[in-house]
């Protein structure tokens, strides 16, 4: 009997089994493919990446530059993608990706976001 989905979980669930589709993860994939043109180098701070750590600072990480959002023609796309290490993904990515949920600004005119540098004060 399949299992119930949870209701919060479905979205995530859909972009596991993209993670896992050969397309993306397999020897010829669009992630094998991405590392091997960016040669190993992280794209935003140059670093060379590795695999077998997921937990290590340098580990590789294939970004998706356009938010794919379930999207196969964008998940799949090697022009949307690039190599980052781990950091760069935990800071930069995510505090950008943070800042599109908060773009705009109060009906003071201030940017909602408090990484905005306006907010800094
Ligand atoms: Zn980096």
């Amino acid at each position: 009997m399949p299992r119930k989905p949870h209701p919060r979980s479905a979205e995530a669930e859909a972009y596991r089994k993209l993670y896992r589709d050969p397309r993306w993860c397999g020897p010829h994939g669009i992630r094998r493919q991405t590392l091997r043109r960016d040669l190993w180098t992280c794209q935003r701070c140059g670093c060379l990446v590795i695999e077998g750590n997921r937990h290590h600072p340098q580990a590789a990480v294939v970004n998706h530059k356009l938010k794919h959002k379930g999207d196969e023609a964008l998940f799949f796309d090697l022009a949307n993608t690039e190599t980052v290490c781990k950091t760069d993904h935990d800071t930069l990515i995510q505090r950008e990706e943070a800042r599109g949920y908060v773009i705009g600004a109060d009906i003071d005119g201030r940017p909602v976001d408090p990484n905005h540098p306006w907010n800094a004060r």
